[in-house]
C-alpha cells in the first residue's frame, strides 16, 4: 500500500510569493521572468506551465523530482531572499498557484502559475525605480533587466514599469516598491489595465531623461567637430 497525502481542492487558487529577474526578449517585443535558482535557464511568461528542468518525460511537478514552479507562502520569506548580493536586483512576484501542486511547510511546488503583481525595488542609487533597464547579462534570446531611475538610465535599453506590464500582458501589475522619491516626478507607476495619468507622466519623464542624455552626447560631439578633429 502506498501512503498518500490528503488531496486538497481549494475553491480559489492559492497565492504564493517568489523572487525572479525580469527579462525582455532580444527584439524587445516580449517580457517575462527568469528564476533565481533552479530553472533559472528557462524564462517564463505571466501565465505559464512548468516543464521538468532535467528534461525528464514526466509532468511537473513530479513526486520523485524537484521540478515544477516553486513559491513560498509568506511575502516576508520571499522578501528576505532579496537581501543577498546576487538577488538585490530581482523583483518580488505575487502569483496564483494553478494546476496540480505539492504543498510543503514553507511553500508549494506546482504545475502552472499566473504572475499577478511584480514589485520592483529601488535603483542601485537608492531612488525609486521608474524603469527596468538592461542589467548587463541574460539568457539566450533574453536580456535580464534591473530596476533603474531616470537619472541612472543613460543610453541603456530599458522599458518603463508600465511598458513592461504591457509587453508581459496577462493583466500583470508592475509597482515600484521602496526607494527615495524624486521631487516633481510621478509617484510610483502602478501598471494595471490601461495607462493612467501617473503612468503617462512617468513615461514622459523617461523620454525626457533619454532626450537629455542624447542631447548631452550630441553637444559633446558638436564641440569636438568644431575643434577640427577627425570627422566620421
Ligand atoms: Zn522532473
Ligand atoms: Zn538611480
Amino acid at each position: 500500500m502506498r501512503l498518500r497525502l490528503p488531496e486538497e481542492r481549494p475553491t480559489e487558487p492559492p497565492t504564493g510569493y517568489k523572487i525572479a529577474h525580469p527579462v525582455l526578449s532580444h527584439d524587445g517585443t516580449r517580457a517575462g521572468f527568469t528564476g533565481v535558482s533552479l530553472g533559472g535557464a528557462l524564462p517564463y511568461a505571466v501565465l505559464d506551465d512548468a516543464t521538468c528542468v532535467y528534461g525528464l518525460r514526466h509532468r511537473a511537478p513530479h513526486r520523485r523530482c524537484d521540478c515544477g514552479f516553486h513559491c513560498v507562502h509568506d511575502r516576508t520569506t520571499a522578501e528576505a531572499l532579496l537581501c543577498t548580493a546576487e538577488h538585490r536586483t530581482a523583483v518580488l512576484l505575487e502569483i496564483s498557484v494553478l494546476g496540480r501542486y505539492i504543498r510543503f511547510e514553507r511553500g508549494y511546488r506546482y504545475a502552472r502559475q499566473r504572475v499577478r503583481t511584480a514589485t520592483v525595488g529601488p535603483c542601485a542609487c537608492g531612488t525609486v525605480a521608474a524603469a527596468l533597464a538592461d542589467a548587463g547579462w541574460g539568457r539566450p534570446g533574453w536580456r535580464v533587466l534591473a530596476p533603474c531611475c531616470t537619472a541612472c538610465l543613460r543610453g541603456r535599453t530599458s522599458v518603463s514599469l508600465a511598458g513592461f506590464a504591457r509587453l508581459a500582458a496577462g493583466g500583470l501589475r508592475v509597482v515600484a516598491g521602496k526607494g527615495v522619491r524624486v521631487a516633481g516626478e510621478a509617484s510610483a507607476p502602478d501598471a494595471g489595465g490601461g495607462p493612467g495619468v501617473p503612468e503617462l507622466v512617468a513615461e514622459a519623464a523617461l523620454l525626457q531623461a533619454r532626450l537629455d542624455w542624447f542631447q548631452s552626447r550630441l553637444d559633446r560631439l558638436g564641440e569636438r567637430g568644431l575643434g577640427g578633429g577627425p570627422q566620421g
